[in-house]
Protein backbone atom coordinates (compact mmCIF):
# COMPACT_ATOMS: atom_id res chain seq x y z
CA UNK A 1 0.00 0.00 0.00
CA UNK A 2 1.53 3.25 -1.16
CA UNK A 3 -0.56 5.72 1.10
CA UNK A 4 1.74 8.58 2.24
CA UNK A 5 -0.30 11.55 3.28
CA UNK A 6 0.85 14.52 3.51
CA UNK A 7 -1.08 15.11 6.49
CA UNK A 8 1.81 13.33 8.43
CA UNK A 9 4.61 15.31 8.89
CA UNK A 10 6.48 14.64 11.87
CA UNK A 11 10.04 14.13 10.97
CA UNK A 12 11.18 17.57 10.79
CA UNK A 13 10.25 19.14 7.78
CA UNK A 14 8.55 22.92 8.19
CA UNK A 15 5.39 22.53 9.19
CA UNK A 16 4.93 25.56 10.45
CA UNK A 17 1.27 26.54 11.16
CA UNK A 18 -0.71 29.46 11.78
CA UNK A 19 -2.05 30.69 15.27
CA UNK A 20 -4.37 33.50 14.59
CA UNK A 21 -4.10 37.03 14.80
CA UNK A 22 -2.66 39.34 17.65
CA UNK A 23 -3.76 42.57 18.73
CA UNK A 24 -0.75 45.25 18.38
CA UNK A 25 -0.74 47.77 20.91
CA UNK A 26 2.56 50.35 20.73
CA UNK A 27 3.91 51.65 24.00
CA UNK A 28 4.84 54.87 23.65
CA UNK A 29 7.42 55.42 26.86
CA UNK A 30 8.93 51.81 26.21
CA UNK A 31 9.00 52.59 22.38
CA UNK A 32 8.06 49.07 22.33
CA UNK A 33 5.82 46.79 20.26
CA UNK A 34 3.49 44.66 22.31
CA UNK A 35 1.23 42.20 20.48
CA UNK A 36 -1.99 41.08 22.92
CA UNK A 37 -2.54 36.93 22.09
CA UNK A 38 -6.67 36.12 22.57
CA UNK A 39 -6.45 32.96 24.58
CA UNK A 40 -8.67 30.39 22.58
CA UNK A 41 -8.68 28.33 25.87
CA UNK A 42 -10.04 31.02 27.93
CA UNK A 43 -12.20 33.11 25.87
CA UNK A 44 -11.82 36.90 27.35
CA UNK A 45 -8.31 36.51 28.56
CA UNK A 46 -5.11 37.45 26.93
CA UNK A 47 -1.62 37.20 26.45
CA UNK A 48 0.95 39.87 26.36
CA UNK A 49 4.14 39.92 24.28
CA UNK A 50 6.74 42.45 23.91
CA UNK A 51 9.32 42.21 21.23
CA UNK A 52 12.66 41.28 21.17
CA UNK A 53 13.77 40.28 17.66
CA UNK A 54 12.15 41.23 14.11
CA UNK A 55 9.35 38.94 14.08
CA UNK A 56 9.72 37.60 17.46
CA UNK A 57 8.07 38.31 20.82
CA UNK A 58 8.51 37.41 24.11
CA UNK A 59 5.80 36.33 27.00
CA UNK A 60 6.03 39.27 29.50
CA UNK A 61 4.74 37.47 32.26
CA UNK A 62 6.83 34.36 31.60
CA UNK A 63 10.37 37.15 31.37
CA UNK A 64 8.84 38.28 34.95
CA UNK A 65 8.77 34.36 36.07
CA UNK A 66 11.64 33.84 35.15
CA UNK A 67 11.32 31.64 31.81
CA UNK A 68 11.75 32.80 28.26
CA UNK A 69 8.84 32.30 26.45
CA UNK A 70 8.82 33.46 22.86
CA UNK A 71 6.62 33.20 19.58
CA UNK A 72 7.23 33.96 16.26
CA UNK A 73 4.69 36.76 14.75
CA UNK A 74 4.41 37.51 10.82
CA UNK A 75 1.98 39.93 9.68
CA UNK A 76 0.16 39.60 12.60
CA UNK A 77 -0.64 36.08 12.49
CA UNK A 78 1.21 34.03 15.10
CA UNK A 79 3.45 31.13 13.40
CA UNK A 80 5.32 28.12 14.21
CA UNK A 81 4.83 24.84 15.28
CA UNK A 82 3.84 25.27 18.83
CA UNK A 83 0.59 26.36 20.23
CA UNK A 84 1.26 30.32 21.81
CA UNK A 85 -0.63 29.46 24.38
CA UNK A 86 1.66 25.88 25.36
CA UNK A 87 4.63 25.94 27.50
CA UNK A 88 4.27 29.00 29.83
CA UNK A 89 5.87 28.96 33.00
CA UNK A 90 3.34 27.27 35.37
CA UNK A 91 2.32 30.42 37.36
CA UNK A 92 1.52 31.98 33.67
CA UNK A 93 -1.55 32.52 33.38
CA UNK A 94 -3.46 34.67 30.96
CA UNK A 95 -4.91 38.01 31.84
CA UNK A 96 -8.45 39.58 31.76
CA UNK A 97 -8.50 41.25 28.14
CA UNK A 98 -10.11 44.44 29.76
CA UNK A 99 -7.13 44.46 32.42
CA UNK A 100 -4.38 45.25 29.79
CA UNK A 101 -6.76 47.61 27.98
CA UNK A 102 -7.41 49.69 30.71
CA UNK A 103 -3.10 49.18 32.21
CA UNK A 104 -2.09 50.38 28.66
CA UNK A 105 -4.86 53.65 29.01
CA UNK A 106 -3.59 54.48 32.26
CA UNK A 107 0.53 54.37 31.22
CA UNK A 108 0.03 57.20 28.78
CA UNK A 109 -1.90 59.37 31.14
ZN1 LIG B 1 3.86 33.14 29.59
Amino acid sequence: MHTRSHDHMHDGGDSTMEFGKVTRMLSSKLNESLVVYKSAVKPGYVYKFYRVKENEYQCCRCKELGKFRSIRVVDDIVVGRKNPEEEHHPDCFPVPESCVLAAEVDREM
